[in-house]
């Protein structure tokens, strides 16, 4: 196939382009860099299969030849309001990826006759009155909460994937993404795992926001992308949620990383985020089981030891 990826220099979008490329497709990546970086697709460059263009889909996005597939993946994603590279600080540009974005790469489908795939979001459970989050519980978002610019611009991508689909019969797809980590995550871009892993090979005290009761359930990247990948080979159309069900709280969470990383400066317990961070997440992949054949391997101590050595070599530890 001859895949399109926006967000291709991101976290998930580059995994996503090497897999691809790795299963024998070609791939055009695209990136305006806003929260991407080069170096995440930097070892691409002599790939003859992998091409790249800079470009923000909010606007117009064209491709020569024939595609086959395209991965919506361009968009801000910490929820981190001091990060540079969150939503928070990127409000406008989050909402016209999510909207116009998702817009452009739906038309771009509908004309190669492609399949689409949607990253959507956990976030768009909002903080969730149901546990765990199955595909059918609607989510409960403030539409002007502090999260709202990115949680509403992927409900509203949702819903226009599903217009595509049901009055132009494109052959789209939406994968949920629930917290992910591993290589190549930003280091400054605030959240729980490049914050805690980059304290906790500095050897300071990890930073739990609020008392460390809220849960999340991490997943590791190489089996969130592997979930990714059979959807898209699949000819499924209803929302996905791929992600680790392991649920445990931010201070476990915290513990694991010090225990890991032999870091003994402990813990610190600053202001909780925001009165919507939300208080507990858990995937139910039930779906994901049935329809992909598709569960996570990878369990949280084994996912921190593969990252460690991407961590430690951005912060020039030997
Ligand atoms: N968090 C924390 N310390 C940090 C960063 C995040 O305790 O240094 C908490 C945050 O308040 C949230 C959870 O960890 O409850 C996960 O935050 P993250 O930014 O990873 O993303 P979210 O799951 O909220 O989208």
């Amino acid at each position: 196939m001859r895949i399109v990826i926006t967000g291709a220099a991101g976290f998930l979008g580059s995994h996503l382009c090497d897999h691809l490329l790795d299963d024998g497709h070609e791939v055009i990546g695209m990136d305006n860099f806003i929260t991407g970086s080069p170096d995440n697709i930097a070892h691409l460059a002599t790939n003859e299969k992998f091409s790249f263009y800079k470009r923000d889909v909010s606007n117009y996005i064209f491709v020569p030849g024939k595609v086959d597939a395209i991965l919506h993946f361009a968009s801000p994603a910490s929820p981190n309001p001091q990060s540079r590279s969150g939503y928070f600080n990127l409000p406008i540009q989050t909402m016209k990826a999510g909207a116009l974005g998702t817009h452009n790469c739906l038309g771009l489908a509908r004309i190669q006759n492609a399949r689409f795939l949607l990253a959507s979001t956990s976030e768009i459970y909002g903080d969730p009155e149901v546990h765990p989050q199955a595909e059918s519980y609607p989510g409960n978002v403030d539409p002007i909460g502090t999260r709202a610019v990115y949680d509403e611009a992927k409900r509203f991508a949702e819903s226009l994937t599903m217009a595509y689909h049901r009055f132009h019969n494109v052959n789209t797809s939406i994968v949920r993404i629930f917290n992910t980590y591993g290589p190549r995550m930003d280091l400054e871009d605030g959240r729980a795992l490049p914050n805690m892993i980059k304290q906790a090979l500095l050897g300071q005290p990890l930073t739990v926001y609020g008392d460390g009761s809220q849960t999340r359930s991490f997943c590791f990247v190489d089996d969130l992308v592997d979930g990714i990948v059979k959807l898209l080979y699949s000819d499924e159309h209803y929302p996905v949620n791929i992600g680790n069900p392991n649920e445990m709280s931010i201070l476990q969470f915290a513990e694991t990383i010090n225990m890991v990383t032999g870091n003994t400066a402990g813990i610190i317990y600053v202001d909780a985020r925001s009165a919507r961070d939300p208080q507990r997440r858990q995937p139910d992949i039930t779906r994901a089981k049935t329809i992909l054949n598709w569960e996570s391997k990878v369990n949280l101590e084994e996912g921190l030891r593969f990252s460690i050595p991407y961590f430690k070599q951005k912060l020039g530890i030997a």
